[in-house]
């Protein structure tokens, strides 16, 4: 697959406005993640974000048309490399006498890689049909209320390679099989896990939440749709994968990485704090990369919906909680700053600041001290601005958009301030 065309498609695909929805997974290291109550509704938030929408752009006829043939959609035989052969230029023989040879062009296939047969797999050995309320809390679609709606299926994409398995089922590559054939990935979600992990309400806000989010540096959710067992996720294909992978495979970032990385935090905390988004969550494991290097926010399964509101609802992975929430006291979109001073410290060091290999409570100790001791090897400009997240008192941290402009950060940006390759 060349990513200059994926690029092109990825990008083509933000323009997209389908629906949709997101989910949470547990990662590798210690997630304490205790229930807290879900508060927007969808209607409000649809109203305060819908002017956000673009247009959209499929015809109805979408979900079932495909212009390259008989493909198949499904199946451990369905490569790409078929695919490809097929698509790339289709000759019409001309009926009208005429010396033009007509030459039809169609979009060239991006190679989505070799499916496993992983969905059929998993269906017939997981997840159990849902009934009742639960049933109907999870009869999730986004085509639904749509004038000009599209009615994606299954069968409405070319299934490609596996990308990694969540808590509640697998993650693949697709190609839509309408033209102009975008990449996203499809999330599987099975329902009766959902329902064992009693995250229902969860996940509904997570997808009241995502699909009316639009920044380049928040993942987008185009769509989503069900059937009896499973709910499928159209997000936006991140190309790179897990920044999490990547920060474990070379131990820390280098200041130039972690400084970009922060600015691309900033810009989407800047843009999901003006909707009154708190993300709540923010830890590498939580974001994704894209084919450009650029930073997104893959996950928002703890964020809530609430202008004005404070909570003392405990929630998030210990390493990144603040102090208020280790406390249990209210708190608000400034929780969102110390993560960023957490995540700022972890890019560098390669480990969170207060981690305590004794346990929990040596951790939440460390964290309602502050606890911080920054290894000499981070800059001063780094470790001031650090510092100046990691304040106990929330409103003493440095606001986003001071952030955005301090010389850390500011001495790192691509000239044109482009939100590139960071590696
Ligand atoms: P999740 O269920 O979100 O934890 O996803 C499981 C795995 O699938 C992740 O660890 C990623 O490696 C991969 N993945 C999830 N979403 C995407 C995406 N939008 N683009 C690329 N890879 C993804």
């Amino acid at each position: 697959m060349s990513s200059t065309q994926v690029a092109g498609l990825t990008k083509a695909v933000h323009d997209l406005s389908i629906t949709d929805n997101g989910t949470k997974q547990p990662k590798e290291r210690s997630n304490i993640r205790p229930t807290h109550k879900p508060t927007s509704s969808t209607s409000s938030i649809t109203k305060l974000l819908s002017k956000h929408a673009a247009p959209h752009p499929f015809s109805a006829s979408a979900g079932s048309g495909t212009t390259a043939g008989n493909r198949i959609a499904l199946g451990p035989h369905a490569s790409s490399t078929n695919l490809l052969k097929k698509s790339s230029q289709i000759s019409l023989k001309s009926q009208i006498p005429s010396p033009v040879k007509v030459v039809k062009k169609t979009t060239p296939l991006v190679d989505i890689g070799k499916y496993d047969g992983g969905l059929e797999a998993d269906n017939v050995e997981r997840g159990e049909k849902v009934y009742g309320d639960a049933a109907k809390e999870l009869a999730l679609d986004s085509s639904y209320g749509k004038p000009q709606h599209v009615e994606w299926r299954l069968t409405s994409f070319d299934i490609g390679r596996p990308l990694g398995k969540g808590k509640f089922g697998r993650v693949y590559m697709v190609r839509t099989k309408c033209e102009p054939h975008y990449i996203l990935a499809l999330k599987t979600l099975y329902k009766s896990e959902i329902v064992q992990s009693k995250v229902e309400k969860q996940i509904r806000r997570e997808i009241e939440i995502q699909q009316n989010l639009r920044h380049p540096h928040v993942l987008r959710l185009y769509g989503y749709f069900h059937d009896e067992k499973r709910i499928f996720l159209m997000l936006e294909f991140a190309g790179k994968g897990e920044l999490y992978k990547q920060l474990h495979k070379a131990g820390s970032f280098s200041e130039r990485r972690s400084s970009r990385y922060i600015a691309q935090m900033t810009d989407a905390l800047r843009y999901l704090h003006s909707k009154h988004v708190i993300h709540r969550d923010i830890k590498p494991e939580n974001l994704l990369i894209g084919i450009n290097g650029e930073l997104k926010i893959g996950d928002f399964g703890w964020s809530v919906h609430a202008p004005g509101n404070r909570r003392t609802t405990l929630c998030g992975t210990l390493d990144y909680l603040p102090p208020e929430m280790v406390e249990g006291r209210d708190h608000s979109e400034k929780v969102d700053l110390w993560a960023l001073g957490v995540l700022t410290y972890e890019f560098l060091c390669g480990v969170p600041p207060f981690e305590d290999m004794s346990g929990y409570n040596a951790t939440y100790k460390r964290i309602a001290k502050v606890d911080l001791k920054i290894p000499p090897h981070v800059s001063a400009e780094a470790r001031d601005l650090i510092t100046k997240l990691l304040q106990y008192n929330p409103e003493k941290r440095l606001a986003l958009d001071k952030v955005a402009v301090h010389p850390w950060i500011v001495k790192y940006q691509p000239r044109g301030h482009s939100n590139g390759d960071t590696a």
